[in-house]
């Protein structure tokens, strides 16, 4: 049987941060009915900042044993030394203030090297967590692993990942392979997972099978992440570069022939996670570094246990999270190290109306069925990264305070647009073509001068 939220469904009344909203997206030949609208007022910002960031992003290597296609990285380089790669630790613990270091790529499990790389952060005092796709995850390796310190894993796994024992998979048919890296990880013990996947246009209307999966197995999987794809269409848009000359921005991987249909939001999928899980509230936020009203990051987190979900944790949790985090140990927080959290989350129900209805339905439970009170409550987070959008005028929308900076040439970029600078010598504006075209003429020949 699918396992869902199983027994008591607690009927939530609109929270106040989703308001009613109007209008359709239009996907191809599917509608898309946007019900909800966040209001940043009901949310909590994330403290976050270039220098103060809870996340450090560490790529070790630019070789993959797969091909995603919302990949951001090309093979250009290989793999990193061990000597660069800790210089680059000691950077971003100077720079970023972490909390914890993402091992990223490429695919980091191939690193010959990433037992000492996890080690080598452990000792900085450092949470190393691992983002893998799990296909070179084996039992030996993991036991090395979380000996060197590991804190876990973050594991990418959705349909667009070319993985050649599922051929034409959907969502909800990759779920018996995200149980089996959960079950693996979760043997070895001490260490979380979190599983994230790029929705498509195409998966949008899938997500609910990894949402029912994942409150299903609250034991072994800590966090869902839904990261939204972007593409630049070259038939539609070329690219110009630091010095004003047009590039071919095909040679990046986030570039395609063409692509005509919309891009799915932040939001959107926060409605649909709501929609199938009504417990779900979002809690924080990251806004863009150009518009007013996107949602780059959003976060919140379920609280539940044998896989019933009672309710959220909301946004006056998450700032006590985040403050009491910085107050006592002088770094914000992005992962948890305990997944399972006990009754103490409801400590927080006289300030947090969100977790008050968590904490009622729980009662409600246990009055139910009184072996509940004995059962661990376990916290699942939420994470939805809405990725860089591009504006009318060429530039990007980011994410403010982008938590997911990383080392390149000395300084700190944005991870996602790290082959620009590789291939280009730094950030891109990506233009409309036919606007280009139509400036270009209007510019007389000889120049503005002529
Ligand atoms: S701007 Fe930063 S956080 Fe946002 S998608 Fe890019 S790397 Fe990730």
């Amino acid at each position: 049987m699918p396992m869902g939220v199983r027994g008591m469904r607690p009927r939530l009344p609109a929270p106040p941060s989703l308001q009613q909203s109007s209008p359709y997206v239009t996907i191809g030949l599917l509608v898309r009915e946007v019900k909800v609208a966040l209001d940043k007022r009901q949310l909590y910002r994330l403290p976050w900042s270039m220098n103060d960031n809870p996340i450090a992003w560490l790529e070790i290597t630019d070789i993959c044993n797969l091909h995603c296609e919302g990949c951001y990285r090309q093979r250009l380089t290989g793999h990193k030394t061990l000597e660069e790669i800790r210089e680059e630790i000691l950077f971003l613990k100077r720079w970023r203030n972490p909390d914890n270091v993402s091992i990223a790529g490429g695919e980091p499990l191939i690193h010959p090297d990433i037992v000492e790389i996890v080690a080598f952060i452990a000792e900085q005092g450092i949470k190393p967590v691992i983002l893998s796709n799990g296909v070179a995850l084996e039992p030996l390796l993991l036991r090395e692993l979380k000996g060197a310190g590991l804190s876990g894993f973050t594991l990418h796994v959705d349909s667009h990942q070319g993985r050649a024992e599922f051929p034409g998979a959907s969502e909800a048919d990759l779920n018996p392979l995200r149980e089996q890296y959960a079950a693996m990880v979760a043997d070895v013990g001490g260490m979380i997972t979190v599983f994230n996947s790029t929705v498509y246009p195409s998966t949008y209307r899938e997500i609910p099978d990894v949402v029912r999966w994942g409150n299903a197995h609250l034991d072994i999987v800590q966090g869902l992440v839904f990261i939204t794809y972007r593409i630049a269409a070259t038939d539609s848009q070329t690219g110009v570069d630091t010095t004003a000359h047009e590039v071919d921005i095909s040679k990046l991987s986030y570039a395609t022939e063409s692509f005509d249909e919309e891009f799915v939001t932040g939001p959107e999928v926060v409605q649909s996670i709501h929609e199938c899980l009504p417990a779900y509230e979002p809690a924080a936020y990251l806004g863009g570094t150009l518009r007013h009203d996107s949602f780059k990051w959003i976060a919140g987190a379920v609280v539940g246990s044998d896989g019933e979900v009672y309710g959220s944790v909301g946004a006056r949790t998450m700032e006590v999270a985040q403050a009491g985090h910085h107050f006592f140990r002088r770094t914000y927080l992005a992962y948890l190290n305990q997944p399972t959290i006990g009754a103490k989350v409801f400590l927080m129900a006289p300030w947090d109306r969100t977790v008050r209805r968590a904490a009622k339905n729980w009662l409600r439970a246990v009055i139910k069925s009184p072996k509940r009170l004995f059962r661990p409550i376990r916290l699942q987070s939420y994470g939805i990264i809405q990725a860089p959008d591009i504006q009318a005028d060429g530039r990007a929308d980011m994410c403010d305070s982008c938590p997911d900076m990383t080392y390149y040439d000395g300084k700190l970029i944005n991870s996602c647009r790290m082959d620009e600078y590789r291939l280009f010598g730094g950030l891109l504006s990506v233009v409309d073509r036919a606007k280009m075209a139509t400036e270009r003429e209007a510019v007389p020949e000889g120049g503005p001068e002529a």
